[in-house]
């Protein structure tokens, strides 16, 4: 497409309030509410390939697709057959560029598979898209120049939340540098990864520069711990990336990179100032949106005791207003989480916070699938929750207008950093914030999740990650051979 005056050509946008643009996406969904998906190994090589799995929609239980696993045999293969994309990187970017077109073109597919295999809303599946094709549009502005050379072979492990625009931003980076990329995607989301890679190859990319092995934490075991392999971006719980660099550490060259986002305990300030319609709005997206299922999602909101009867009265009947259902309908604001295992414990959770009469406000969801309904807990401060709860459920604390730096304090204690959001109409408390907060992305007068690639390079520091952010302009060096810029600590 045109690319006027050297510009990003920003990815197409759908106005779901427009009835001929719903229009088009339902007649373009429609042929995809039924069908049966296949996902299995996409390597160089003949595929062994492990037991048959089944694939189900997490709204309600039906059969989406079938999974073929990468067995032992397929990572080997792929290890062996693993070649960097030799091509010039203006080329790379090219094809790139021409993945992002494809993309862009199978958005029927693509948003059915969101809604049947993720459980992604349309408005989320919307965002998805969009954010996988200026990922690709991005790194390839950004990479057609590069004159390193690529580190060699890249794992890139990426997770079920964003099937789609993770998944293809981590490959699309590692590859633009002109690395050969083994893809292990989450294994609840193989089906989205599989059509993704078909469509990266028929833009251009060699078979043996992008491989696919999809299956569960075992094959990304395989894939992190050969010295054949050059380095490793990793998106997902902080749990993992700690093994993750155990297995570098044991097995791979000191030097190749782990480039991980991790997870998060975030959150907002709203103090009597703020705009109370504003910020319940904000809440709302920023905990249930994608049923909370982001690393950005906010965990803790902190109102000034001052305020916090009347916004706590408005959020809740806001809440009243989400339509918890079937990510297929329009209607829905808020789908299913991902898994039974992600259900039950999350359950088991907010039935601790019940028997101790800490939960504030509980919707009701349907009775199918694996959906938690959203909920309030209150706790005293951040302190008191031990891990993130990856899922609809906000808590809340109050403070007073003197203790905000205690509150700050408190949120850096965590170990976690990587949003936050504040609501204040006062200059001074957002420059206080600012400068005293260990956090990666910081959201006034906004909700915290939907960082914007380009504008707003996402990611976090201490447990929440080790940077460079993607989405923005230090993410490539990390995937070439030149030595990285120092990070200011
Ligand atoms: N980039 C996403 C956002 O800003 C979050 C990514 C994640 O959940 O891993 O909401």
């Amino acid at each position: 497409g045109p690319r006027l005056f050297g510009a990003r050509q920003n990815s197409k946008g759908w106005d779901l309030t427009d009835t001929a643009h719903l229009a088009a996406i339902e007649a373009a969904r429609a042929p995809h509410l039924t069908a049966i998906f296949d996902a299995r190994p996409r390597i160089a090589g003949p595929v062994a390939g492990g037991q048959r799995l089944d694939v189900v929609n997490p709204a309600t239980g039906e059969h989406v697709g079938n999974l073929i696993p990468a067995a032992q045999p397929d990572a080997e293969m792929a290890l062996a057959g693993a070649r960097v994309w030799d091509a010039a990187a203006p080329e790379r970017a090219e094809v790139l560029r021409r993945a992002a077109d494809l993309y862009e073109a199978e958005f029927g597919a693509i948003f059915a598979l969101l809604a049947r295999e993720a459980g992604k809303s349309l408005p989320d599946a919307v965002a998805e898209l969009r954010e996988a094709v200026d990922f690709l549009r991005y790194y390839a502005d950004q990479g057609q120049a590069l004159t390193a050379a690529p580190r060699g072979v890249f794992t890139c492990i990426s997770p079920w939340n964003f099937p789609l625009a993770i998944f293809t931003g981590q490959i699309a980076a590692a590859l633009v540098a002109g690395n050969a990329v083994l893809a292990k995607p989450a294994e609840q989301t193989p089906l989205i990864a599989t059509l993704a890679v078909d469509l990266l190859h028929k833009a251009g990319v060699p078979q043996t520069a992008l491989q696919l092995l999809p299956g569960d934490g075992r094959v990304g075991a395989m894939l992190t711990s050969d010295p054949r392999v050059n380095g490793v971006a990793f998106t997902g719980s902080t749990e993992t990336a700690l093994i993750i660099r155990r297995a570098m550490a044991a097995n791979l060259d000191p030097a190749a990179p782990l480039i991980a986002e991790t997870g998060g305990l975030n959150a907002m300030v709203v103090d009597s100032t703020a705009l109370p319609e504003q910020a319940v709005r904000d809440i709302l997206a920023s905990s249930f949106q994608s049923a909370g299922q982001r690393c950005s999602a906010l965990r803790c909101l902190y109102v000034q005791e001052d305020v916090a009867e009347n916004l706590l009265e408005m959020l809740f009947g806001a809440m009243d207003e989400l339509r918890p259902g079937n990510p297929w309908h329009l209607a829905t604001d808020v789908g299913p989480v991902i898994d039974a295992e992600a259900r039950d414990a999350i359950a088991a959770y907010v039935d601790t916070a019940r028997a101790g009469g800490r939960v504030l406000k509980e919707m009701t969801v349907p009775n199918a699938g694996t959906f938690i309904a959203p909920a309030v807990i209150r706790v005293s401060g951040i302190e008191q929750m031990e891990r993130e709860i990856f899922g609809p459920i906000l808590h809340v604390a109050t403070f007073r207008a003197a203790d905000l730096d205690k509150v700050i304090g408190a949120v850096n204690a965590t170990g976690y950093g990587l949003t936050f959001g504040l609501h204040t109409r006062i200059d001074d408390r957002v420059q206080r914030v600012v400068d005293r907060l260990h956090v990666g992305n910081i959201y006034v007068n906004r909700n915290q999740i939907g960082a914007v690639v380009g504008s707003q390079p996402f990611g976090g520091e201490g447990l929440s990650g080790t940077g460079p952010k993607a989405g923005g302009p230090d993410y490539l060096a990390r995937f070439t051979a030149q030595p990285a810029p120092e990070v200011d600590p």
